[in-house]
């Protein structure tokens, strides 16, 4: 039997996919999430309200307790909440509501990958913007972008994603009264950071800020993300979102996450202290090392390929991920912090791997996830 294969859509064909490969190690350090899974007592909880769930129904269509409580952390109403499956989701619904076919999203590079890519899938024309050398947002550039394209939605990320950086408050203000459209902060790192844009927010701004529970909650495995916006944009993103789209058990995992603050915010102090101590240690090797507000380091080893040393972390069974290939980041690596004795063997491997000249004959089986 023949199989004919059906054509994508034109503009689909020459994308790629996303990917962060995974290998199996004693040390993952790759993507961002938390080393400590969720409190006991908050699994305790979880389970205890699952066995109540009344399965045969569809769930609160509106998440109504969970965007409450989010929007009690943040200091909003409520309907200045969305939340969906992961912040990825938060992003997408965003952009296809806002983005599409004729219209153009802009982006300021190295940053999120997800945010151009999600932005060709709706159909939309992407302005990628450069940042300065020590990846810095460039004013004139910004003017220069939002003049010459006009863009609906246009991303920055603080703490940025992979560099680190933080946008600093002039800035993110300066790009807002320049925005034509909708001014969108992915702030999935924001709790490391020493400053939020949530605080902007109002329904008079085209601001939005997106946030995550993969990364500080500990859930990564759940799936959850949301954003703070003016009401008028989280009504059209509920016209454009699947019906029942947030599970049962996911509305009980975030709504029960959000009664563990004090325990988040410990952790926070905790990876804050592991990233400093980690920088300061990486910056008495020959190594430089960007600064971040994140729960990751971004860093280049000085004189050697950055795939080289990535590969020599790898003999030693740690996993960081390997940004030298991506554009703008040669010989660039990010390591994620781990728990304090991950974070030991990654200072001892990288010791070790920046002194280390071979490059292994072969590459380990990746599998991408
Ligand atoms: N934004 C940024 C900047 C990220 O790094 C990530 C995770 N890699 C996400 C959004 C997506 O997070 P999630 O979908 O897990 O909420």
């Amino acid at each position: 039997m023949t199989v004919t294969r059906v054509p994508v859509r034109d503009d689909l064909s020459a994308l790629e996919g996303y990917h962060s490969p995974q290998v199996q190690v004693s040390v993952r350090l790759n993507t961002n999430e938390s080393p400590f899974p969720p409190p006991a007592a908050w699994r305790d909880a979880f389970a205890a309200e699952l066995s109540r769930v009344e399965w045969h129904r569809y769930p609160d269509r509106a998440a109504t307790q969970l965007r409450e409580g989010i929007a009690a952390l943040h200091g909003v109403r409520p309907d200045q909440v969305f939340a969906a499956n992961g912040s990825n989701e938060v992003l997408q619904t965003l952009l296809l509501t806002y983005a599409g076919p004729g219209r153009t999203v802009a982006t300021f590079e190295p940053t999120y990958q997800l945010h151009g890519h999600i932005a060709r899938l709706t159909g939309a024309a992407v302005a990628e913007g450069e940042r300065s050398a020590d990846f810095s947002l460039d004013m004139a550039e910004v003017d220069r972008v939002l003049g010459q394209s006009s863009p609906v939605v246009t991303f920055l990320c603080s703490p940025n994603n992979p560099t680190g950086l933080v946008e600093s408050e002039a800035d993110i203000r300066a790009v807002l009264a320049k925005v034509p459209g909708l001014l969108v902060v992915d702030e999935a790192y924001g709790q490391f950071a020493d400053w939020s844009a949530v605080g902007l927010i109002d329904d008079d701004t085209p601001l939005v800020v997106t946030r995550t529970f993969s990364k500080t909650w500990s859930m990564a495995g759940s799936r959850l993300g949301y954003l703070i916006g003016p009401s008028w944009l989280v009504a059209e993103l509920d016209k454009v979102i699947l019906p029942y789209h947030l599970d049962a058990a996911k509305q009980i995992a975030g709504r029960l996450a959000l009664t563990f603050v004090d325990e988040m915010e410990d952790r926070v102090q905790f990876i804050v202290a592991e990233r400093e101590r980690l920088a300061a240690a990486m910056r008495a090797m020959p190594i430089d090392v960007f600064p971040s507000g994140a729960n990751f380091i971004l860093f280049r080893p000085q004189g050697r390929s950055g795939r080289d040393v990535w590969h020599a972390m790898l003999q030693h069974d740690v996993l960081i991920r390997d940004c030298s290939g991506w554009p703008r980041l040669q010989d660039c690596l990010r390591v994620t912090i781990g728990t304090a004795e991950e974070n030991d063997l990654f200072l001892a491997a990288l010791a070790q791997a920046v002194d280390a000249p071979t490059t292994p004959a072969s590459s380990p089986t990746e599998v991408t996830a």
